[in-house]
């Protein structure tokens, strides 16, 4: 089956960016959220992002015109029925994406392909949800979509061989690495991050070291662009607290317990750079 329209499902940070990403590779894209002005924002940050492409001499701007001619948005689901291949973007929660799978199984072709962008739910119940288990799979994309290289791949228990090369082809398509995983919670990505990111929360938390000296010696001795708490800042507190849950919830293993203090940033609001605090403070 010949790919050419692509459906990305959520129109936030994540489904902006993967959208642009198969738009950069000349696939048609519709790029579908609940609202007009959600979509219109999107549409905005793409052409932001292209905008900085022209500026810093990456493409010409007859280019940057061609790439968001291939991208419409859209706010009905139901138009998912055109789709060849799709991506689900929403939030990080199992609940809505088992309802946006089931109803992308009734509208879309039965030969269609659906992925997950999730960053830490398990892939397995998501295709349970449909009737098309084997054609549900982890596409992972990483923030910025245009800027990372990894797509981390991730088959559920039931995911057919086929969809699998699938998926990885159209990885390298996009110019992407792809890297292929089984499901598990948190994956390898999510896994190895978010437990260094919250024992870096330990260390602070029992005073190992203020936040600039825990990141200065992840940066200086280990070659981390970034500490760990400044890249928690970065992701998110609110984000990180739920993929160390999702982790916990899903090994039953105290190895996975949310530190403390994480738990009480968020409660207060600390969610770093988006709420101008987290473990630093931003202007
Ligand atoms: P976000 O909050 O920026 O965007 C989510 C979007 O989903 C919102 O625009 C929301 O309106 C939309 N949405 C909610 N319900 C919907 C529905 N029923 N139909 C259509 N759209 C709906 O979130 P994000 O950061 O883009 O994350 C999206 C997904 O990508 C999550 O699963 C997240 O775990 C994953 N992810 C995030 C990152 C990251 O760094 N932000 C990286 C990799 C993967």
């Amino acid at each position: 089956m010949k790919i050419e329209k692509v459906f990305v499902i959520g129109a936030g940070t994540m489904g902006a960016g993967v959208a642009q990403v198969f738009a950069q590779s000349d696939f048609d894209v519709t790029l579908v959220d609940t609202g007009d002005e959600i979509v219109r924002r999107a549409l905005g940050m793409i052409e932001g992002s292209l905008t900085r492409a022209v500026q810093k001499g990456k493409i010409d701007n007859s280019r940057k015109e061609e790439i968001i001619k291939r991208i419409r948005g859209e706010t009905d689901l139901g138009k998912a029925k055109e789709a060849d291949f799709v991506v689900e973007a929403v939030f990080e929660s199992l609940a809505l994406k088992k309802e946006i799978f089931k109803q992308l199984d009734e509208e879309c072709p039965p030969e269609v392909i659906l992925c997950t962008n999730t960053s830490s739910l398990p892939i397995t119940p998501i295709a349970a949800a449909t009737k098309r288990p084997q054609k549900v799979i982890g596409m992972h994309f990483f923030n910025p979509a245009p800027v990372m290289k990894l797509v981390e791949i991730i088959r559920a228990l039931t995911t057919d061989d086929e969809t699998y090369k699938i998926v990885w082809d159209i990885s390298l398509q996009l110019g992407k690495e792809p890297v292929g995983v089984n499901d598990s919670p948190g994956f390898a990505s999510s896994r190895i991050l978010m437990v260094m990111i919250n024992e870096a929360v330990f260390a602070l938390w029992e005073g190992v070291g203020d936040a600039k000296a825990i990141d200065d010696v992840m940066k200086l001795g280990m070659n981390h662009p970034m500490g760990p708490l400044e890249l928690a800042d970065l992701i998110g507190l609110d984000i990180c607290l739920n993929v160390m849950n999702v982790m916990y919830e899903g090994f039953q293993d105290t190895k996975y317990r949310p530190c403390v203090l994480l738990k009480k940033m968020v409660a207060a609001g600390y969610l770093g750079r988006k709420t101008k605090k987290g473990f630093y403070e931003y202007k």
